[in-house]
This record gives structure tokens, sequence and C-alpha cells, in this order.
């Protein structure tokens, strides 16, 4: 049998999010490939209970370390995270449990912590992967380049292996309704001390409990087209009526229309949803970088030539200041009919 395949999963108040599920299956279905076993390892407050469903995943051994047990540690109080203790953490628990294979989701945690933990373990490493192909004795991971012109397979060739998935690309599958066996882990054992906390987050300003443009199944997305912070209240009304979150092209998080944290794109969040709806969005490269494996994409634009509709499935050659409030209240009707 060869060595584990490890989930890393970060939770918070018992609540996982789509991309964690996302891991899960995907570290099972790699096990099942590789006939061992898989193993989920959570860094969380209050979830302890919760983990159990990690087991409708086919993970049978959940691995959990209380978030503030490990913050104690470094003497401080009042802070969520530090990369440097939660990487040595992953590293540690990795060797201690014979894992070879580490999957962490491509969110902005997994970004932070990956390439660290691969560096910790001398790991071959696939950032934001696509698809995970087994070829014989090897692992062959995907993932897209030059702003997702072009798409590369990777051969991890090293005995470690450290990989992020990028965020609703795989899918979720439950097997079961068998609950995991949670196995609660001291992080003195994995060697932990004070000293591992070099740096550390003091404060995370959340805002405003919208939904993370990263993480969203559907999304709305506005561009220069919509003219004025004002008109966002079109884009924020449509996302409401789908339950989607807002997007926005680089153009008007320059202009301070809208804030970095929906920015989509090369210098932005990489998204993946079902639907992508872009409003007066050109369809610049750097813009599409960040959208184009959204599964169904349906453009908005008055200009019958703007890059965009080369990538929409359902293109709306109209004024947004139209489209937009009409396209509103149809799927309000639809809704609540
Ligand atoms: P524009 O290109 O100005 O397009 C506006 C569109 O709205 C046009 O197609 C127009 O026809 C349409 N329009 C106008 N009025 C209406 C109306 N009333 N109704 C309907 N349609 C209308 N961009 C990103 O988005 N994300 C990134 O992460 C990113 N990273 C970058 C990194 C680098 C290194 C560089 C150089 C650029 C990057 N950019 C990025 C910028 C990118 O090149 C474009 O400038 C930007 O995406 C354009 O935004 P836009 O489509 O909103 O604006």
């Amino acid at each position: 049998m060869s060595k584990k395949v490890l989930a890393f999963i970060d939770a918070k108040d018992g609540k996982f999010k789509n991309p964690a599920l996302e891991v899960l299956t995907e570290a099972n279905k790699l096990a099942s490939l590789l006939n061992t076993e898989s193993i989920a390892l959570v860094i969380g407050n209050n979830s302890e209970e919760s983990s159990k469903s990690f087991g409708n995943y086919g993970i049978k051994n959940v691995h959990y370390i209380d978030l503030t047990k490990l913050n104690s540690i470094s003497g401080k109080s009042n802070f969520s995270y530090s990369h440097s203790a939660f990487s040595k953490v992953i590293s540690e628990f990795a060797k201690a449990n014979d894992c070879n294979i580490i999957l962490l989701s491509a969110n902005s945690l997994g970004k932070d912590l990956a390439p660290r933990v691969a560096v910790n373990l001398s790991a071959s490493y696939c950032p934001d992967c696509t698809a995970i192909k087994i070829d014989g004795d090897k692992l062959v991971a995907t993932r897209p380049l030059f702003a997702g012109k072009s798409i590369a397979d990777l051969l991890l060739k090293n005995e470690s292996k450290v990989i992020t998935l990028r965020p609703n690309v795989f899918k979720v599958e439950k097997l079961t309704d068998e609950e995991a066996t949670v196995i609660s882990v001291d992080p003195v054992s994995l060697g932990i001390t004070e000293s591992d906390f070099s740096v550390i987050v003091n404060d995370v300003v959340i805002s405003s409990g919208k939904l993370d443009v990263a993480e969203a199944d559907r999304i709305v997305s506005g561009g220069r087209g919509l003219r004025s912070q004002e008109n966002f209240n079109l884009i924020e009304e449509l996302a409401e009526v789908l339950g989607a979150a807002t997007g926005a092209s680089r153009a008007v998080v320059d202009a301070g229309w809208r804030p970095h944290s929906e920015q989509v794109g090369q210098t932005g969040k990489t998204v993946s949803p079902s639907l992508y709806i872009a409003c007066g969005i050109s369809g610049a490269i750097q813009h599409l970088a960040g959208m184009s494996s959204s599964k169904c994409i349906v453009a908005i634009n008055k200009d019958k030539d703007a890059p965009i509709f080369q990538i929409a499935d359902y293109g709306i050659v109209g004024d947004v200041f139209d489209v937009l409030p009409a396209l509103t209240k149809e799927i309000k009707s639809v809704v609540s009919s």
C-alpha cells in the first residue's frame, strides 16, 4: 500500500465551505486509485463535532487541532493565523502520519500555506490544479498557465507532492451517511513551539458577511460599462435574486467603485462558478484568466465585437441599463411564482 493522502481543511465554527468538501472528495478518490487511505487534518474552532461529517465523503479518520490551543503556544492572544506555525503543523503531521500526497484548496489560505509546506517536505508542487490523473505509478496534475491561454500537465516526481485544487472545479461527492472518527491532536506533539510563530496575523476584517466571490457558485460581475459606483446597485439587485456573489473587473476596482476582494482576473481572484454573468466587461485577457473556467458564461455588452462574447455561452448585445433591470425583474417573477 502506498503512503496516505492527506486533505488539509480549515474550519470556523463548525462550517465547511464547498472547496473543503471538494478537497475531501478528491483525496478519497486519489486514495482509492492508489489503493491507500485518505485522512484529513483540520485546524479550526468549534468544529470537532461537525468534522465527523467528513465520513460522508469517504474519510474515515479526521485529525483535529483546536486553533485556540495551537495559538496559545505562541504566548500571545487575540490573533487568528500564523502561516509559519500552520505550515509547520501540516508538514510535521504529514511526516508523522506517513502522508506523501497533500491536498489543499487553492483559496487564499491554501495559496499561502501550500508552497511553504512543499518547501518543508522537499515536495513537488502544483498550484491551482484543475485535474489529477494517476498514470501507472506517476501522478500528473493539470494547471492552467499564461492567464489560461495554455494548459500544462505536470509530472510530480518527488516522493512528497503538494497540490492545491482550484475551487469549484472538482465535484463534491457524498458517498455515505457514515461518520468519521475524530482524533484530537496536541500540536505540541508535532514539535510546535513558540518560535514557530515568527509571523502572526493580528486582525482579519471580513467584508460585511457577503458571499466570497472565489467560492460562490453564481457570480454577477460588473465592469466599466456600468459607468459609476452608484450604478452597481443594478449588479447587486441581480445578484440578490440569483443568490450570487458580486464580482468586478480591475478597471472598476482601480477606479475605487468596488473593493479589491471582488476583483476577478489575473491580479484578482480565480473563479469557476456554475454561472458567471459579465456585465459591461470587455473581456480583456487578464479578466478572462480569472473566470474562463466558469461553467456557463453570460455576457451583456453593447459592443457586439467585445472579446467577452468569444468565450460566452450566451451573449446579450445591449445596454446594461436596459438589460439588467429587465433581467432582474424577469428572474424575480420566476423565482417568486
Ligand atoms: P473596459 O475594457 O473599458 O470595457 C468596458 C466594456 O463595457 C466595453 O466592452 C464596452 O463595450 C462595454 N459597455 C460600455 N457601456 C456599456 C453599456 N451601457 N452597456 C453594456 N456594455 C457597455 N483586469 C481584470 O478585470 N482583472 C484583473 O485581474 C486584471 N489584471 C491585470 C493585470 C495586468 C498586469 C494588466 C496589465 C491588466 C490587468 N487587468 C485586469 C486590466 C485589463 O487589461 C482591462 O483593462 C480590464 O479588465 C478592463 O475592464 P473592463 O472590461 O471593466 O473595462
